[in-house]
């Protein structure tokens, strides 16, 4: 089990984590990131899920280090 977050107020809106793994990551009406399936946490998003699978490459490609991936 993995926890995915979002810091989304800090979101540049490059498309990196969603080029990088579209099965997870999506632009949202607002033009920031969103977890598919996730849920609003404030103004964050989270997501718990069994396989991170490639949220973890996500994380790394974000250039302003705002996606976290928890074990
Ligand atoms: S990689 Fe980071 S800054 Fe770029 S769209 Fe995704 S969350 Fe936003």
């Amino acid at each position: 089990m993995a926890k995915i977050e979002i810091e989304r107020p800090m979101c540049i809106s490059c498309g990196n984590c969603i080029d990088t793994c579209p099965e997870l990551f999506e632009f949202a009406d607002d033009g920031l990131s969103t977890l598919k399936g996730g849920q609003r946490v404030g103004d964050n998003d989270e997501q718990e899920i069994d396989d991170p699978g490639c949220s973890r490459d996500a994380e790394e490609s974000c250039p302003v280090t705002i996606i976290h991936v928890y074990d």
